[in-house]
């Protein structure tokens, strides 16, 4: 993309400390994130991908500031976030909204439609009278197609679906340039969550929206992302273009992953990776590289070298020893599976 950023985190961290004793002192951390970087660009779709515990959600609160950080930066539009007081940083965050994944507990059950979609039109001054508020919240049912009546209604009296493009409606009130959407549609039934993966990608193409898809569905990711991060354990282990990662996988977590989405055409055949065991404890995580515990290719040198994240010709990113082996001992470049391969997947 040739688009300016709209979002930079450079070597995030977040750390929480575990308290306990009799003075509830700090016995240790959970290193929820642990040295995280990327960038989106204006327009643009990243998708964050990672089994539940990776801390993929993690790193979307710690973008929109909900905690303090434990290290890193956070640019948003190209201005320093992370360390701005709560009253700088207010009107930037127009820019950046968020849609939860459960629609139920993300709305307030107590307003009607239309002062949920009021609140952030006038917290952030947008609307100049009262008949422009109306007439923006108006479009904004259009937007999310709902009909403009529904306005005077309450949450409860509508489906999932229709509550998450109510949350969808809420988050572009404020006009934003980024929509994170954290596991926006894990929530909704299979057919309900393609409407509103298809919204999302209309919404990004009228406005020029970027998201950051945080989500753990590589098959629903495939279908709406342009560039695709996957997280382990507190770390991005690999980031591409999502033609090449979902083609031609370099890290063996993501190519185990992708072993487990379904292949639309019948006359693929599909090797299931199974990994063994579970995804260690963030309290604790392995010394070398942490995927080493699961990892079928896991050298010696695993154990006790930590993979730095580096780009090959075409610039996919992936951090794992492997590829500094010569190529055809490399077994993620002479055993891939069939799986890889994602006919039809569109660009
Ligand atoms: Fe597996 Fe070693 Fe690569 Fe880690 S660095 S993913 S353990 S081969």
């Amino acid at each position: 993309m040739n688009t300016p950023k709209i979002l930079e985190v450079i070597d995030l961290k977040k750390h929480f400390p575990i308290r306990g004793g009799l003075f509830g002192t700090t016995q240790g951390y959970v290193y929820a994130v642990d040295g995280v970087s990327f960038h989106i660009h204006k327009g643009e779709t990243l998708s964050l991908v990672g089994e539940s515990g990776c801390g993929k959600s993690t790193v979307g609160k710690a973008v929109l500031r909900l905690f303090p950080l434990t290290g890193g930066q956070v640019i948003l539009d190209g201005t320093r976030i992370d360390d701005m007081s709560a009253g700088t940083l207010r009107p930037l965050r127009r820019k950046i909204q968020v849609v939860f994944q459960d629609p139920f507990s993300s709305l307030n059950p107590r307003m009607k439609v239309r002062d949920i979609l009021a609140e952030p039109i006038r917290n952030f001054g947008l609307a100049r009278d009262a008949a422009d508020l109306e007439r923006r919240i108006g479009d904004l049912m259009d937007k999310v197609r709902l009909p403009r009546d529904a306005v005077n209604r309450w949450p409860h009296e509508f489906s999932g679906g229709q509550r998450q493009r109510i949350g969808i409606a809420r988050a572009l009130a404020a006009e934003p340039e980024l929509i994170v959407c954290d596991e926006a549609v894990s929530a909704l039934d299979v057919s309900v969550k393609a409407q509103i993966v298809n919204l999302l990608q209309d919404l990004q193409q009228e406005l020029g929206l970027a998201l950051l898809f945080i989500s753990h569905d590589l098959a629903i990711v495939e279908h709406m992302t342009h560039r695709v991060a996957v997280m382990y354990l507190g770390k991005i282990v690999e980031i591409a273009d999502k033609r090449s990662l979902f083609a031609a996988p370099r890290h063996p977590y993501t190519e185990a992953l992708l072993s487990a989405v379904p292949v639309p055409d019948p006359t693929v055949k599909r090797e299931r990776i199974i990994l063994k065991g579970d995804v260690p404890s963030p309290i604790r995580p392995p010394p070398g590289c942490r995927f080493h515990t699961r990892c079928p290719y896991a050298m010696e040198r695993c154990r006790r070298e930590e993979p730095e994240l580096r780009p090959d010709a075409s610039g996919h990113l992936a951090a794992c020893h492997l590829h500094d082996l010569p190529p055809a001992e490399n077994p993620l470049l002479n055993h891939r599976p069939p799986t890889a391969f994602r006919a039809g997947a569109p660009a």
